[in-house]
């Protein structure tokens, strides 16, 4: 087996033990890899062992990537930071995407998706570790910012991303992960229907799937060390 698929396969493992241990069933969440600065020939080794979903953080070197890897059937997620200028061709090729975390992001990204496509799949990043990220919307405006997500036509809200300052300690991680999953709650107390919480990556996929992650975003575990 390639390093890539026995990398995967002990992420798997990871996930089917958080799984099991939540008491959610062992495939409670699917994993994303997230191939942001690897070549096209990794994602492809990726898919070779089974892998469908991946995650890109930029759009230039996304776009390079899904061309030549036109001839597999991939799902691609969007999880970077995105600039207001940048959303037509992620609005256009991407299946998902989890950053967005305010309205004007949101109105381009619906009247940029084509008519002919499914709607655009997306999760509400919230800054849950207060000053310390730049990204997310503050845990007090995620609400307010779902409502209007959820009313646009070409968008389909899906749930909440967080990406909590990394720790060592599995509290405090849980902790964060659990503002999301209060957030997941409310949101589906006032009527919306969501079924998605994006949280949880190479350090800290356990303590998500704990707190209900039903996508952990994993770049490190299964590509290695990006310089
Ligand atoms: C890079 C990135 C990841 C993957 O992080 P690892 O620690 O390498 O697993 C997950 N989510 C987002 C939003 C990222 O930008």
């Amino acid at each position: 087996m390639g390093a890539i698929a026995s990398a995967l396969q002990a992420c798997r493992d990871r996930i089917a033990t958080a799984c099991a241990a939540s008491g959610r069933g062992s495939d409670c969440a699917r994993l994303l890899a997230v191939s942001k600065t690897f070549p096209a020939e990794a994602v492809r080794e990726a898919h070779a062992a089974g892998q469908t979903r991946f995650g890109e953080s930029y759009v230039q070197e996304a776009l390079a990537k899904m061309e030549s890897l036109a001839d597999l059937d991939l799902e691609w997620h969007f999880i970077g930071p995105l600039q207001s200028n940048k959303t037509r061709p992620v609005a256009q090729r991407f299946q998902w995407v989890h950053g967005v975390d305010r309205e004007k992001l949101a109105r381009r990204l619906d009247e940029q998706r084509p008519n002919g496509m499914v709607p655009l799949q997306v999760c509400i990043q919230v800054n849950v570790s207060g000053e310390a990220s730049k990204s997310g919307v503050a845990p007090v405006h995620a609400l307010a910012l779902a409502r209007v997500v959820a009313s646009l036509p070409r968008l389909r809200l899906r749930g909440f991303m967080a990406i909590p300052e990394p720790t060592p300690d599995m509290d405090r991680q849980r902790q964060a992960f659990r503002i999301l999953a209060d957030l997941l709650r409310q949101a589906r107390h006032e009527g919306l229907e969501l079924d998605t919480l994006s949280m949880g990556m190479s350090g800290d996929l356990e303590s998500a799937i704990l707190e209900g992650a039903t996508i952990v975003r994993v770049g490190t575990a299964i590509f290695g060390r990006r310089d």
